[in-house]
């Protein structure tokens, strides 16, 4: 029943024909792991089958994808559009390290669709965005992004690491690509590090050719974790997102607490958009800012015991982090506070135990404060 952990990274060959053969077979055959082999094949597809895709495939890291993504729609003379809410190496990425390579980029608030139209230029092969972005939680339309992106003959990317396929689905909106980190809620028990990139089989042209050369495939052992993780994608969302909600709602009642984003209340920005997209669930991403900045944040910080601080997110348990310090701390407080992120601002990854737990968890951090 488990798939069987294939780790050889090559393949005997019979005889000059047969090794031919195999070399030239369409799509590849098994011949070398850093082409194909059967746990990054095993994962793909499913992969591909829950983003209803024509083409999937894995690489090392959610970077590996992206990087992917980019090197296989764009050369250099290339122009993309850039969320200004991308994370943090996505934006290093997609903006600096594409510019060394002579492919030009803008950066652009894309939930405004005006700001984002004036951004595309003829030049423009790709628009980024993320389906839910990191830390106010805003949430990308993407139908309405992917028929700019067309109408200029562009191609919509979009990193639904925050959502997962469980959430949303952007390929049935309207997008041509679509890239994960698995290392998050796909996996969800932080001990494989690997990526996603999925899309119509018009934009997969160049996408084997690039991920053997540029050497991005995902690793066997990495790739069977990942599939055992998925198995319970669908339970662990539901019932991380069943403690978000309870959670969001928690907070914004709480004195202490100054505003909370989260796409399930009514007051965020994108509620009515996140309702349309992703029907009743809201996602397990939850942020708040507590009044009292830095300081504030800190004693909340020591004072939640039992909410690890580890900067990263989709774990089985309820985690924090603190975007001035960690993911946003490379940027100005200008350019922070333009996002909505203040000192006292504390990202949550809510997990999936017991919502009394995570209500009371949350509880002794704002004793604390
Ligand atoms: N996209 C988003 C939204 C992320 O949060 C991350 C990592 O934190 C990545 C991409 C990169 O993924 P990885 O760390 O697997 O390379």
């Amino acid at each position: 029943m488990s798939t069987p952990i294939t780790l050889s990274t090559v393949w005997q060959c019979g005889d000059p024909a047969q090794a031919d053969a195999l070399l030239g077979a369409e799509g590849g055959a098994y011949v070398y792991s850093r082409d194909r082999h059967p746990n990054a094949d095993a994962l793909a597809e499913k992969c591909r089958i829950l983003h209803g895709a024509d083409r999937a495939t894995v690489t090392a890291s959610g970077m590996a994808a992206m990087a992917l993504a980019l090197v296989s729609q764009c050369q250099t003379g290339d122009h993309v559009v850039l969320s200004n809410r991308l994370y943090g190496k996505s934006a290093v990425l997609l903006a600096s390290e594409a510019g060394r390579l002579g492919i030009g980029s803008t950066v652009v608030d894309t939930c405004d669709l005006t700001a984002c139209a004036a951004a595309i230029l003829p030049a423009t092969k790709l628009v980024v965005v993320e389906t839910i972005s990191n830390p106010t939680l805003r949430v990308a339309d993407i139908a309405g992004l992917a028929k700019l992106a067309h109408k200029a003959g562009a191609k919509l990317l979009v990193d639904n690491t925050l959502a997962s396929p469980a959430i949303c689905r952007p390929l049935e909106l309207g997008a041509d690509l679509v890239m994960e980190s698995l290392t998050k809620i796909m996996n969800g028990h932080s001990d494989a590090l690997l990526g996603m990139l999925c899309g119509r089989k018009e934009v997969w042209e160049r996408v084997a050719k690039v991920s053997s050369a540029w050497g991005l495939m995902a690793a066997p052992f990495e790739s069977w974790l990942v599939e055992r993780g998925l198995g319970t994608l669908h339970l662990r969302i539901e019932r991380a997102c069943n403690n978000a909600a309870q959670a969001a709602s928690f907070l914004s009642q709480q004195p202490r607490v100054k505003s909370v984003d989260y796409p399930g209340l009514p007051q965020h920005a994108d509620h009515a958009l996140a309702a349309k997209q992703f029907g009743s669930r809201f996602g397990h991403m939850l942020t708040f800012t507590i009044a009292g900045g830095t300081a504030a944040a800190t004693k909340f910080i020591r004072a939640a015991k039992r909410i690890p601080f580890c900067p990263s997110l989709g774990e089985l348990c309820t985690t924090l982090s603190h975007p001035e310090s960690t993911s946003h701390r490379l940027m100005t407080t200008d350019q922070r506070q333009a996002l909505g992120i203040e000192g006292g601002t504390i990202r949550l990854s809510i997990g999936i135990e017991s919502p009394d737990f995570v209500l009371d968890a949350l509880a002794e951090g704002l004793a604390g404060v």
